[in-house]
């Protein structure tokens, strides 16, 4: 596998801070790399106060695009040229494509999540949703799945005012979604799970350094036709995917909905599919 840098070679970047633990580099420039392409994908260090002038940066560079991250994915919006309705619904950008001296702004994080439960064989048309956490990956994932033909969704999120305004934006602009908030509270989480068929993790509570705690202290909580999703990948089975097993349930982590958010922006870029499953088996070893 061999990857050089040409005169053509064209630039996507990672503006966020910080961003040295990120995923993304490794698993671009091994597709990149792995088709042939010349495309080569580098961080920069980009914080609140110098993000307008990266993006200028990124415009006058000739980028073919980048993605945006913690903490830039709202403030991005305002330096763009266009943004897809669905980004805007969401409320936040994670890609940017640099077209015609344009800049369009994405969000894949949402997709990346439903795309990641097709490819497993879990269709969310009609399937009845609880989430804990209301943050901004809550928020795209949330929002996806109720446009994509989710039947209901309840979010459970320790400031319930979260909870609700990601309700509000459902009940706005998909009538055909029930949409509930609620503030996280183990025995109403435990009320809610028993009528669901997706339970999703979106607060940080199993991840690095909170490693030893879940949103769900016992198998009880779950029944075993529940399928228990983390957000989380790192580590990549959480205590809650642990408890989940224990209760029979089908556990999935984040690193499909990690891997999907990134085929999402890759296409947008190359117009090319990543090769999923070379990044999942052999650069990421998920087997
Ligand atoms: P965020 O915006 O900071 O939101 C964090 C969420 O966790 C909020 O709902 C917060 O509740 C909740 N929370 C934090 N500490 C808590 C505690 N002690 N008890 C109860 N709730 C708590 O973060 P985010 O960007 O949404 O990320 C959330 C998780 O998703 C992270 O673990 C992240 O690694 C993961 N993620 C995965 C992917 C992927 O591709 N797989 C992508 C993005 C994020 P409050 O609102 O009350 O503070």
């Amino acid at each position: 596998m061999n990857h050089w840098i040409t005169g053509r070679t064209k630039l996507i970047g990672l503006l966020g801070y910080p961003i040295s633990h990120s995923l993304s580099p490794t698993m671009h420039n091994a597709a990149f790399a792995y088709l042939g392409l010349d495309y080569a994908y580098l961080t920069f260090d980009t914080k609140e106060d110098n993000l307008a002038d990266v993006v200028t940066a990124m415009r006058v560079l000739n980028v073919r695009g980048f993605n945006v991250t913690m903490p830039n994915k709202k403030n991005v919006m305002q330096l763009l040229d266009e943004v897809t309705p669905e980004a805007r619904m969401i409320g936040s950008v994670n890609t940017v494509l640099h077209e015609n001296g344009r800049l369009i702004g994405y969000n894949t994080d949402g997709k990346g999540y439903v795309h990641d439960l097709v490819e497993k064989g879990i269709f969310v048309t009609g399937k009845r949703i609880v989430m804990a956490g209301a943050g901004g990956a809550a928020r795209s994932v949330a929002i996806q799945l109720a446009v994509d033909g989710a039947a209901e969704i309840v979010i459970l999120n320790r400031t319930a005012d979260k909870a609700v305004e990601i309700c509000n934006v459902i009940r706005k602009n998909v009538s055909t979604c029930k949409a509930e908030a609620v503030e996280l509270d183990e025995n109403k989480l435990k009320e809610k799970l028993k009528e669901a068929d997706i339970f999703i993790n979106s607060t940080g509570l199993g991840m690095h350094p909170n490693e030893d705690q879940s949103v769900i202290s016992s198998p009880d909580m779950l029944h075993q036709d529940l399928i228990v999703t983390d957000l989380i990948y790192k580590p990549s089975k959480t205590k809650l995917l642990r408890i989940a097993e224990q209760a029979g349930c089908k556990a999935i982590n984040g690193l499909g909905m990690m891997i999907w958010q990134g085929a999402e922006a890759f296409k947008i870029w190359t117009g090319v599919d990543m090769p999923v499953d070379y990044i999942k088996n052999e650069v990421f070893d998920s087997k």
